[in-house]
């Protein structure tokens, strides 16, 4: 059976959104609270519920700053942090001009390139 999107955001994030309480911690030391359409609690509860198609318009994803608050104050190990970066890797992914084939990285970098850089692209761009 294919996977579904919901499924697919919880295997790239590695998060277990059912253990979320809804306390609004996350929400409630997100330095981007203001700047988010849905909120860190949000996403989590919506990732639950499977409504993914708006939390992939969402401009939360480009607000998150990856300051990771909102996993340290989570008291229920719950990582809001990694499902919006699943999110937006989603997005880039079905990008299909932001594929980076393996092939192409020799090109694209020089040995000053840091490789955690190579790395984290590799990642982002590619399934
Ligand atoms: S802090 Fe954790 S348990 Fe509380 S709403 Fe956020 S994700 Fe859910
Ligand atoms: S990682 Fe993103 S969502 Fe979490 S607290 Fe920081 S800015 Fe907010």
């Amino acid at each position: 059976m294919p996977e579904t999107t919901r499924e697919t955001v919880l295997r790239i994030s590695g998060t277990n959104t059912r253990k979320c309480m809804l306390c609004g911690k996350c929400s409630g030391s997100c330095p981007a609270y203001d700047a988010m359409d849905y909120r860190p609690h949000q996403f989590v509860a919506m990732v639950e519920r499977g409504e993914i198609a708006p939390l992939l318009q969402s401009k939360s994803l480009y607000a998150c700053m990856s300051c990771f608050a909102c996993v340290e104050r989570c008291p229920r190990g719950v990582q809001p942090a990694s499902l919006i970066e699943a999110l937006r890797a989603m997005v880039l992914r079905e990008r299909e001009h932001t594929r980076l084939p393996a092939q192409l990285i020799p090109e694209l970098i020089d040995a000053g390139t840091p490789q955690q850089a190579v790395v984290s692209a590799f990642r982002k761009l590619s399934k």
